[in-house]
């Protein structure tokens, strides 16, 4: 079987390691450089971790990623992932934290509740100031995103079954024969054609314009400080929402960058415009750092990176088959890249193997197994 398959981010490129692992053909067609720093898999790092509010189908979908990453390492000869743990606050009012810790109760991977008085002892850079409630697990950490996306395609690249096209946008695709056509005019086919074009897909199938939506994201780099910096290396991602302004934050692991970014979707934004940013946008979120992380006075702003999600308005992933030959593939609204691996193996599977094509949506929909959400 030959695959064609467009956007050379982690879901096209995991996509093309999946078919390519069962020994069929592919052909990828990247409109940028490969990797391109525009992708929404191309920033130092991603989370991947099991709190997930009230989606246990994603919470469980958890162990099946860690898998297909462990299955990826093995392939590439290194492990691009660091463990920190997760810890998830919370405060007035909000309650993502306690959703998730009981979801995650449910399906038999408890979190452990830390009272007040331990949280400042186990982390002493938080203030604790406003915060009510703060849950633990173990599992979690950092994905080192562009440097897995680019030891994938450098994977890809060696092997003589796959053709990687970089520099090469995709005008159209028409998923009901199987063929593209690039912007230079060729028309290239093959057995089955997926679009992965991540906030660019509705613009090569106008069926997802209106369902998924480019939003603008910004996230804040920071220097630390000499004397802060041994701790926070060492330091968990944090999930905190109190109240108006929800944060994450991704501890600077193994050299790289510390990052704050917030929970807020922009819904605004065009992949294609020019991607400049100021610190004044982001004061809602520099002012929470400014009352959670001790000594942020003296943090300073490295760089602002603006990346885009692809939001549905569940934030459940769109994977499903269209026309008689392709598949669109968007799993994102914010949270896709920690399924990447096994996204592309699991779509893999589906493709080569025949298996029934909305079981498999509703599974990336996070829908599978118990009807739970
Ligand atoms: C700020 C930010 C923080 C995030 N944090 C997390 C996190 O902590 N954990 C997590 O799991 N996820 C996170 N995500 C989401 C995650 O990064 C995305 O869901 C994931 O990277 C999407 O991958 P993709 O391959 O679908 O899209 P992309 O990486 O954007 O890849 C699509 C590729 O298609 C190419 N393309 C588009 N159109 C064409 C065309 N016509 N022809 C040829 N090529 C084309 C593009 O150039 C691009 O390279 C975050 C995203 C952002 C922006």
């Amino acid at each position: 079987m030959k695959a064609i398959i467009v956007g050379g981010g982690i879901m096209g490129l995991a996509t093309a390691w999946g078919l390519a692992r069962q020994g069929h053909e592919v052909e990828l067609f990247e409109q940028g450089p490969l990797p391109n720093p525009l992708a929404s898999s191309m920033d130092e790092h991603r989370l991947i971790r099991h709190p997930y509010g009230t989606h246990a189908g994603y919470a469980r979908m958890i162990d099946e990623a860690y898998a297909a990453w462990n299955l990826l390492w093995s392939d590439l000869g290194q492990t691009l992932h660091e463990p920190t743990g997760t810890l998830a606050l919370t405060g007035n009012g909000a309650d993502w934290a306690e959703k998730s810790a009981a979801t995650l109760a449910s399906i038999g991977r408890p979190m452990t509740e830390l009272s007040m008085d331990e949280l400042p002892r186990r982390f002493p850079q938080l203030d604790t100031k406003g915060l009510e409630r703060a849950f633990w697990i173990e599992t979690g950490g950092v994905l080192l995103a562009q440097d897995i996306v680019a030891a994938l395609a450098t994977h890809l690249g060696a092997q003589t079954r796959v053709q990687l096209h970089a520099g090469t946008p995709v005008r159209s695709a028409d998923l009901e024969h199987g063929r593209i056509v690039t912007e230079a005019g060729e028309t290239h086919g093959g057995d089955i054609v997926v679009v992965a074009a991540g906030a660019w897909a509705p613009r090569l199938l106008p069926g997802l314009a209106g369902r998924v939506t480019p939003s603008r994201q910004v996230v804040v780099y920071f220097d630390l400080p000499e004397d802060q910096r041994a701790a926070w290396a060492r330091g968990p991602m944090i999930i905190e929402k109190t109240g108006d302004v929800g944060l994450y934050l991704v501890p600077p692991v193994r050299g790289r960058g510390m990052k704050v970014g917030d929970h807020e979707f922009s819904l605004t934004g065009d992949p294609v415009a020019p991607r400049d940013a100021q610190p004044g946008e982001m004061h809602a979120l520099l002012d929470r750092c400014g009352s959670l992380l001790k000594g942020f006075d003296r943090w300073q702003i490295r760089n602002l990176k603006v990346c885009f999600y692809s939001v549905t308005a569940d934030e459940r992933f769109v994977v499903e088959k269209q026309g008689a030959k392709g598949w669109a593939m968007s799993p994102c609204s914010g949270h896709g890249f920690k399924f990447g691996a096994v996204m592309g193996l699991e779509l893999a599977k589906t493709i080569a193997e025949g298996r029934d094509a909305t079981a498999h949506a509703r599974w990336a929909a996070g829908l599978a197994g118990d009807g739970s959400t």
